[in-house]
């Protein structure tokens, strides 16, 4: 299964005809933040695949055509800010914003970030005994603390990710928010049983489901003649 991940810039040779090459063929999109409204519209309408998001520091917004009023809503994308999704057996789920630096939204005290994650891992809990595990993939903005993070009040990581980590034990953690500008900066850092990945532009993701992996239709189906 192939995942095409996102986040903080825009990519030229997929905001064209070419996306089909880089990224044909993939299960979704997950996307961690600070993109622009219509790259992430134009790669869900042309992959056709679901695409799921949680919103960074610079959040783009717009007039909604229905409503007349501001929104940050991507049309077609599901946001999974505290949420997770069963994407066919891939259990995912999302944690938006970064460390408070300013007055502004999608940013958060350690505390409140705390509290949020608290929360969504009670959630996760009973994936445990459904599926065996928790949870596949948490996608953020913000890094965790002291992983691919940067000593500055803007690029800090959330202390609240590191016992998320070892007690939700994610395979994957995607993230975006920290820039890399050098080759020789850090992209993937495993930490406990998470793979922790910077997606900062993009990165395809090639994981194989767990044989026990059923979606909630197949489970409630019964076994195939
Ligand atoms: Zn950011």
């Amino acid at each position: 299964m192939k995942i095409l991940t996102l986040a903080d810039q825009e990519i030229d040779s997929l905001y064209s005809p070419a996306l089909q090459l880089y990224a044909g063929g993939v299960e979704c999109v997950l996307a961690c933040g600070d993109l622009p409204i219509d790259y992430l519209e134009y790669i869900l309408t042309v992959l056709g695949r679901p695409l799921y998001y949680v919103h960074g520091n610079h959040a783009q917004s717009r007039v909604d055509r229905a409503t007349g009023s501001l929104s940050e809503n991507i049309e077609g994308a599901v946001n999974i800010h505290g949420k997770y999704v069963n994407q066919r057996g891939l259990l995912i789920a999302g944690l938006e914003g970064c460390l408070r630096y300013r007055s502004g939204n999608h940013q958060y005290t350690d505390e409140e970030m705390s509290y949020k994650a608290t929360l969504l891992a009670v959630r996760l809990l009973r994936n445990r005994v459904r599926y065996g595990r928790a949870l596949d993939i948490l996608i953020t903005h913000a890094p965790p603390y002291g992983i691919h993070d940067q000593d500055t009040n803007t690029h800090r990581g959330f202390r609240a990710y590191l016992p998320f980590m070892r007690f939700v034990k994610p395979r994957y953690l995607v993230h975006g928010h920290t820039h890399i500008y050098r080759n020789d900066l850090p992209r993937r850092t495993m930490y406990h049983e998470t793979q922790v990945i910077n997606t900062y532009g993009y990165q395809i993701l090639e994981l194989e489901l767990p044989g026990e992996a059923k979606t909630e239709a197949d489970a409630s189906a019964g076994p195939r003649s």
